[in-house]
């Protein structure tokens, strides 16, 4: 059984896949705080559900494409067991994870879109940088940046261990409301940093605070 926020459909927001019509499946509980979060209404509650019955709900919203998000969705244990199921009944699975939690218990085939916490977050120290090694050229690497302090240090981990040579794409999101998109675009010129700038393309359509989109 699954612990799920909501089940949803919308444009995704972020990564390569931005643009698309997109199922989300936001599952319940994180044992992160980033001082930022956008989801605390993901941490507690939610309902009880089996996985056909979330095969059920996705299938009615009738995309391709779906994502597994949360919250944290690897706290839950049966999260693995949910993407294989959705795989295979033949959609394309996004796993969005802090990159706190061991990822390799994920199908393969479930493409996983991994954060590296800066310090910004108060969470740098759960990074579980082991989990590189099991990221591909299918999977996608972010860094949400607050600051200065936040972009210095994502650019060098990204340089010293070349990560945009592993994932097909390093993402650099900005804060919103805490970094202006001007600011982290300029600062990526100047270094020739190898690196997308990310904005949340579903903040720029809807309000940024509205949910279920
Ligand atoms: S990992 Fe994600 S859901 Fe958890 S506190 Fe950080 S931003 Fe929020």
């Amino acid at each position: 059984m699954l612990r799920v926020t909501e089940i949803y459909k919308s444009i995704q927001g972020e990564s390569t896949f931005a643009g698309l019509p997109c199922a989300f499946v936001r599952l319940t509980g994180c044992p992160l705080r980033c001082a930022w979060c956008d989801t605390e209404y993901a941490f507690y509650e939610g309902v009880s559900m089996s996985i056909p019955e979330v095969l059920d709900r996705v299938e009615r919203l009738g995309t391709c494409l779906v994502e597994i998000t949360g919250g944290e969705p690897l706290a839950q244990k049966d999260c693995p067991a949910l993407a294989q199921a959705l795989l295979s009944a033949g959609w394309q699975v996004l796993v969005e994870t802090s990159g706190a939690l061991p990822i390799h218990v994920l199908p393969a085939a479930a493409i996983k879109i991994m954060d590296l916490k800066c310090p910004g977050s108060g969470e740098c120290e759960k990074n579980d940088f082991s989990n590189l090694e099991h990221l591909t050229s299918r999977d996608e690497l972010k860094f949400v940046i607050a600051d200065r302090a936040d972009y210095e240090w994502a650019r060098d981990v990204v340089r010293e261990r070349e990560l945009w040579k592993k994932v097909a794409a390093v993402h650099f999101s900005p804060v919103l409301d805490r970094l202006a998109p001007h600011k982290l675009a300029e600062w990526i010129l100047a270094d020739g940093a190898p690196v997308r700038l990310q904005l949340q393309l579903h903040k720029l359509i809807w309000q940024p605070d509205r949910r279920g989109v």
